[in-house]
């Protein structure tokens, strides 16, 4: 999404080997080549990681250095003060892994952390956004040091190394950029170091300036000397502790904010405590491909798998295109209510994989009516029983940060990684004298029972990890990797994914066709939130079967990599949303 700066970065060795002058040759969203891929949605990232895959390292190592790099030049999307979760596949094995980096609530959360004591209602979201409550103790950084640890072939500290460098350089602001600041504007210039470092003189950054972060590149630099005990437990943590529970706000802010700005309750025992876990992949099987995706705290794997699980019982490939985008709607509909009846962190492993069983689809797809679009929201089914309901509601939250990439080796190790700070801007407070955003993770879990008479599975709990719907997911097909791809999108990551699988693997499009795509998403609301190419072309056909939309400019971000026949590799990102994307080979 950023034009291509800083060639000095690139004539420095990055991981080691000769002082190459290897600009990539990553210049626009679809790129044919062996060796090696990159995709994600900023052109220095994806150079970054291009470059660390010519100089030897792996996926991993690539995936780390692309990821530090969107920390500094996508920092409202992700970086080292969030959290996220990392698939990989393992050529020598055949084995798909995850990583569950998810963001983690402080031992000091209650039930109500989100209810206001004073009203006994719900904060407003911005309310509960802006404030110390909403941080979750971040995973990123151990998510990287794990997988590097496990899989990669570099340190943590040589993997750092290009994304310091262009924090330190700077980078062009562009239109992208400028605009995430000016639409958080004010909760940004609520917090001193927050306005610094993004509203320098008061404003957003000029379109073509160049925007250095030395704080930043002086993180990644100390946790490069001393690792990330440095950041958890260590002087970066007590930076954090302190900024969540003292909110460094400012004096006199430019703009005014109208909530109280609340602290939070994370500890240094609290960040001591963070663990990587690595759950095992959700699994399941469609028209033949298996398909991997992430478990809980995700639900982006089982809802998925779920809703490909139901679409397999059409043969959508020989459907008129208006009923392959009906049974689309409906069974994501479907998927979706099951997954905020049933999907929090702590759902037992049985009932999780209950959801992906064939009979239970079975019972799911019998409510689709061919002619006519269900009354939205649909109530959950019951793992078990026979095309049957219970009452429930629905929720479905409109996110648009985030950001996925992919990378492929030459050896055919795969990752597929999607991170976070939840908002665009996280919770707005920048550490101080450390150059990155908190997030605000845990607005992710439902401030009140979303399910009554029923339980809600995602509720705030101590040392529970908020309900995601990032839904990073590995295609394989007779063992091999066929697909891998991964979107942002808050809970249209979902549909975003559901989406482009079923374009490639049924409606015949190639994968840039796939992207393409008009995006329609269905969370089992009343209308259907859709693009407005999708809106004034299928969604026409669509009308006639009973479904209303709301337009959305634009859906999620996506990146995905196809393993063609002797080794090539398709990369792909977006053409035009977000500002397109970039995607590359080694060659
Ligand atoms: N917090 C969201 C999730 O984990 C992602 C945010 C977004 O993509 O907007 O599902």
């Amino acid at each position: 999404m950023r034009r291509l700066l800083l060639i000095p970065l690139l004539l420095v060795p990055l991981v080691g080997g000769p002082a190459a002058p290897t600009l990539a040759s990553s210049t626009g969203p679809t790129a044919t080549g062996y060796g090696g891929a990159v995709t994600s949605v900023d052109p220095t990232a994806t150079a970054v990681g291009l470059d660390v895959l010519r100089r030897g390292g792996n996926a991993v190592d690539a995936a780390v250095a692309v990821a530090a790099t969107l920390g500094v030049t996508e920092p409202f999307s992700a970086g080292i003060g969030g959290g996220g979760f990392f698939v990989y596949y393992d050529a020598r094995s055949g084995k798909v892994s995850t990583l569950d980096g998810r963001e983690t609530a402080p031992q000091s959360m209650t039930s109500t952390a989100f209810v206001d004591p004073a009203t006994g209602q719900p904060y407003a979201f911005q309310e509960a956004r802006v404030s110390g409550i909403s941080a979750g103790v971040p995973g990123t950084l151990a998510t990287w040091d794990t997988a590097l640890r496990r899989w990669g072939k570099r340190s943590l500290a040589t993997n750092l190394r290009p994304a310091s460098e262009v924090a330190r350089r700077g980078f062009t602001v562009d239109q992208t950029f400028a605009t995430q600041v000016s639409d958080n504007k004010s909760a940004f210039a609520q917090f001193t170091p927050t306005a610094a470092l993004f509203l320098p003189g008061g404003q957003p950054p000029a379109v073509g300036s160049t925007l250095r972060n030395p704080d930043l590149a002086a993180t990644y630099d100390l946790v490069a000397r001393r690792g990330i005990d440095a950041f958890y437990g260590g002087e970066v943590g007590r930076d954090i502790v302190t900024a969540v529970q003292h909110p460094p706000v400012a004096a006199n802010p430019s703009v005014p904010w109208q909530y109280q700005i609340r602290p939070g309750g994370m500890t240094l025992a609290d960040l001591r405590a963070y663990e990587v876990r690595r759950p095992e992949p959700t699994h399941m099987v469609y028209r033949g491909y298996d398909v991997y995706g992430m478990a809980t705290p995700s639900s982006g794997g089982s809802t998925v798998g779920e809703a490909l699980n139901i679409l397999e019982r059409s043969d959508l490939g020989r459907l008129d295109g208006t009923q392959a985008l009906h049974r689309y709607l409906e069974a994501s509909a479907l998927a979706f209510a099951d997954r905020n009846r049933y999907v929090g962190d702590y759902t037992p492993r049985p009932l999780l994989e209950s959801l992906l069983t064939n009979d239970f689809a079975a019972s799911r797809a019998c409510r689709i009516d061919p002619l006519h679009a269900a009354t939205k929201p649909v109530p959950p089914g019951v793992p078990g029983a026979s095309c049957a309901t219970t009452a429930g509601g629905a929720t479905a939250d409109f996110g648009k940060s985030t950001t996925n990439l992919t990378v492929a080796d030459k050896w055919g190790n795969v990752v597929e990684y999607t991170l976070t700070i939840e908002q665009i801007g996280g919770n707005g407070i920048v550490v101080p004298g450390r150059g990155f955003l908190l997030n605000n993770e845990l607005t992710d879990f439902n401030f009140t029972n979303t399910q009554a008479p029923a339980d809600d599975p995602n509720l705030p709990a101590p040392g529970k990890r908020p309900r995601s719907s990032m839904a990073p997911t590995i295609v394989l097909q007779h063992g091999r990797p066929f697909l891998a791809l991964g979107s942002p999108g808050g809970s249209t990551i979902i549909t975003t994914v559901l989406q482009i699988l079923i374009n490639r693997i049924d409606l015949g499009m190639t994968l840039p066709q796939a992207l393409a795509a008009p995006r329609a998403t269905q969370r089992n609301t009343a209308a259907v939130v859709a693009e407005p190419a999708f809106i004034s072309g299928p969604g026409v056909a669509l009308g006639t079967l009973g479904h209303t939309f709301t337009p959305m400019a634009e859906i999620g971000a996506a990146t995905a990599i196809e393993f063609l026949p002797r080794g090539k590799l398709l990369a792909c990102a977006e053409p035009v949303r977000r500002g397109t994307g970039s995607a590359g080979t080694v060659h």
